[in-house]
């Protein structure tokens, strides 16, 4: 269940999240950029025009101010003539004459493009663009922005189109007030006739878009200049001799009469977007609108050039659902694609597909190790060799840290994952190359086809990522099928699973604890935490149903976190309450995933100062599996544990790898026996003799030793005769909680 919790880093989903609605915004705003020409009429003077420009940036920037400066055409001099805050009217004076210094201004009109700045006290982002069309300067527009812009090339662009359709706004405003101006006139003058011409020639030649006038043929009547530009013809080639359908192409469905009714249906209707080709053979992606003119049965046609915004939607696009270390699909586009082949499987019995999960071996430590900049080439290289063993049709993808997961789609059956992960075992044989030295590279994989049961989307990946772990499990650099687990119980740990992290949100968790008895004074030497899920509806789950799923989910890294606010709390409390208590033992479990957290022991020393509780009482168990797993890590952590004065036992001693080289080689500071050679301890003559060696042993190290899990006198007894100084067990007491500790031990304490 990794993609449901431990991998999603909420910034990173954010991020993406934030990505594709921006690409929405920035779509919708280009798409509202025709309406900004005709909406030309509404504006009574400048002033209007750079508020609806700013309307628009402030979808997209986080603009707090913005100013507006005009040429003087005289003395060619800048200068304020409207700002949206007039009481900070001198500060943006003061900053514009900083730019003036700059030289940023003279730049600005130079390259008309987007500049970006600082305020001179650093408070501020500036973005700055002059005002100009290719007949006339305007002036400079700035914005003050208090946060940097989200996305500095996407920025660039928009801000270069908004500000591109504000000149040809200003432009055309100034030739409406003329056209009102002579329309008065003419009205004056009664000559109507002339008025309409006027128009006409002034609004198309200046619309700031590659304007037409067609017949009902669609054939062109009139082009504006822009157009002649965008097309790279002449008038006379154009006029009588082309149709506005011979520049649209690779659009079959695209048929001037259609464009005519729907623009008659639906006269205010959204423009439509088009690939256009002008006589270069060059490409533009186009928005096209169609009005009658009122004309003789003309109509006009305006397109504005997308082209730039497209590739901009595209750009975000791909950023939205790739991975950008790798360029690998990230975990959103391959959800999108399992969801399609889950439905298409639902369709067509006979349809296959498979999920390989694939996570490297010991990547952490070669990362730890070598450092980030090596674990990069890594990945990278290790997608290029899972990349090359898998067809076209197939969806790679990098599913966080040095995960990646395989769509399979189409298959045949289980033969074809044994091609494929065959295929990158291969490509694994070759050595990764880092700066001329070589890596070998193992992984385990496990692998989920669909033949045998509906899964659903939420499991899929989950069981993929479950047999992978089983891999893991069995030794690394192996492959697990799903179907090959044995495990009778997963419909249980899929139903815990899900479970687990709700509960630790909900606080259904709480410890108990255990004591430990000094065996030759009978008194209380410690307890052990030992947790305990109260769930609403399963009630008390105990830790061996839960904790191998925390483990396996990485959900016990929140969960470890709580167990230690708990115990701390409570000893902290005991502490106070209890004058002679300085001297009791509090041991809590430990995970391996625990040890492997970057911040795992700064984490405790803070919580241990928070709860005021000196660290040399505090013991942590953990088991021999540490050693097995040899992680370098894991080590370090604990030597650094132990350099705060915590304590550490090996926990369960006696049922795995029991090596007792380790014992030494960490220092490890006491031992505790196993509940299973405590049981037989009588009975069973090796059980006997290890426990006694154990004991000689651990005395000569100067080691303590626990027997756990004593449960009758004879047991008592006999670990007593063997000099077994302290003990555990349903005999003393089983785990219970704080309250009982208090009453049984504390206050005669
Ligand atoms: P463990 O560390 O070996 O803990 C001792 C277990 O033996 C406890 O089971 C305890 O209730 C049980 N026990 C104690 N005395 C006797 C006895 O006389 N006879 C028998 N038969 N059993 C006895 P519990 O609480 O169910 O815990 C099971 C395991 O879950 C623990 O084994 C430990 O490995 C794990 N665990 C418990 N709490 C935590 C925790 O906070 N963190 C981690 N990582 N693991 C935990
Ligand atoms: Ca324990
Ligand atoms: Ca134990």
């Amino acid at each position: 269940m990794e993609f449901l919790t431990k991998e999603i880093d909420p910034n990173q989903y954010e991020r993406l999240e934030e990505v594709v609605q921006y690409s929405q915004e920035a779509l919708e705003l280009c798409a509202s950029l025709g309406d900004y020409q005709t909406s030309l009429t509404k504006f009574k003077n400048r002033k209007d025009i750079f508020e609806r420009a700013v309307q628009g940036l402030k979808q997209l920037l986080p603009i707090s101010f913005y100013a507006f400066y005009a040429v003087d055409g005289s003395t060619s001099d800048i200068e304020l003539e409207h700002c949206d805050r007039p009481e900070w009217e001198s500060m943006i004076e003061e900053t514009v004459d900083h730019l003036i210094e700059k030289g940023m201004v003279a730049l600005a009109f130079r390259e008309k493009r987007t500049l970006t700045s600082r305020s001179r006290d650093g408070k501020y982002n500036l973005l700055l663009h002059a005002l100009a069309t290719t007949s006339k300067t305007y002036g400079i527009f700035i914005c003050f922005l208090e946060k940097k812009p989200f996305e500095q090339y996407i920025v660039d662009k928009i801000t270069t189109i908004i500000i591109k359709s504000t000149c040809y706004a200003l432009e055309n405003f100034e030739l409406y007030q003329l056209i009102d101006q002579k329309n008065e006139e003419l009205i004056d003058k009664n000559a109507q006739l002339s008025k309409s011409e006027i128009i006409y020639r002034n609004t198309f030649e200046n619309t700031g878009n590659p304007t037409l006038v067609v017949d009902s043929q669609g054939e062109i009547v009139y082009s504006n200049t822009e157009f002649l530009q965008f097309s790279g013809y002449t008038r006379k080639q154009l006029i009588g001799r082309k149709k506005i359908s011979d520049f649209i192409i690779q659009d079959p469905q695209f048929s001037f009469p259609r464009l005519l009714s729907s623009a008659k249906r639906d006269p205010r209707g959204k423009p439509t977007e088009y690939t256009f080709e002008n006589q270069a053979n060059q490409r533009k992606t186009v928005f096209l609108k169609i009005s009658a003119l009122g004309l003789d049965d003309q109509y006009i046609i305006s397109l504005t050039d997308v082209t730039t915004l497209k590739e901009v939607e595209k750009k975000l696009h791909f950023q939205a659902f790739h991975d950008p270390l790798t360029n690998l699909p990230n975990r959103l586009l391959l959800q999108g694609r399992l969801a399609q082949a889950i439905k298409k499987k639902k369709r067509h019995q006979n349809f296959n597909y498979a999920v390989i999960f694939i996570d490297l071996d010991r990547f952490k430590t070669i990362n730890d190790t070598l450092g980030h900049h090596y674990g990069d080439q890594l990945l990278i290289q290790a997608a290029q060799k899972i990349s090359k063993s898998i067809r076209e049709m197939d969806t790679l993808a990098r599913f966080g840290g040095d995960e990646f997961v395989i769509l399979l789609d189409d298959i045949q059956g289980s033969q074809d994952c044994e091609r494929v992960s065959k295929r990158i075992l291969e490509e694994f044989q070759t050595p990764m190359e880092l700066d001329n030295n070589e890596i070998f590279m193992t992984m385990s994989m496990g692998i989920l086809i669909s033949t045998e049961q509906q899964i659903e989307q939420t499991d899929v990946i989950r069981l993929a990522d479950m047999s992978m772990y089983e891999a893991k499990k069995k030794g690394r650099n192996k492959i697990i099928y799903f179907h090959e687990i044995e495990d009778k119980d997963i419909e249980r740990k899929l139903l815990l699973e899900n479970h687990l992290q709700k509960g630790i949100q909900n606080g259904e968790f709480f410890v108990q604890y255990q004591p430990l008895i000094n065996l030759d004074t009978n008194q209380l030497y410690g307890v052990e935490t030992l947790v305990r899920w109260q769930h609403p509806e399963l009630g008390i789950i105990p830790p061996n149903s839960f904790i191998p799923i925390a483990e396996e989910t990485g959900l016990i890294i929140p969960l470890g976190q709580k167990i230690f606010e708990l115990a701390f709390s409570d000893y902290a409390q005991w502490m106070s309450r209890f004058s002679r208590l300085d001297k009791l033992y509090l041991s809590i479990n430990l995970s391996v995933k625990q040890l492997l957290e970057n911040d795992f022991v700064e984490n405790i020393r803070k919580m241990a100062a928070k709860a005021r509780l000196p660290l040399e009482n505090v013991n942590l168990e953990i088991t021999e599996s540490i050693f097995i797993d040899d992680s370098g890590q894991a080590l370090q952590t604990i030597n650094d544990l132990k350099g705060l004065g915590i304590s550490i036992s090996i926990d369960d001693f006696g049922t795995g790898y029991s090596s007792l080289k380790y014992l030494n080689q960490f220092s490890i500071d006491l031992v505790k026996i196993d509940k299973l050679l405590v049981k037989n301890i009588n009975s069973d003559q090796t059980n006997f003799n290890i426990v006694t060696s154990m004991l000689e042993l651990c005395s000569k190290l100067d080691i303590k030793v626990v027997a756990e899990g004593i449960e009758d006198f004879q047991q008592l007894a006999r670990l007593k005769t063997m000099r077994c100084h302290l003990g555990q067990g349903f005999y003393f007491a089983p785990p219970q909680n704080k309250k009982r500790i208090e009453e049984l031990y504390l206050r005669s304490a």
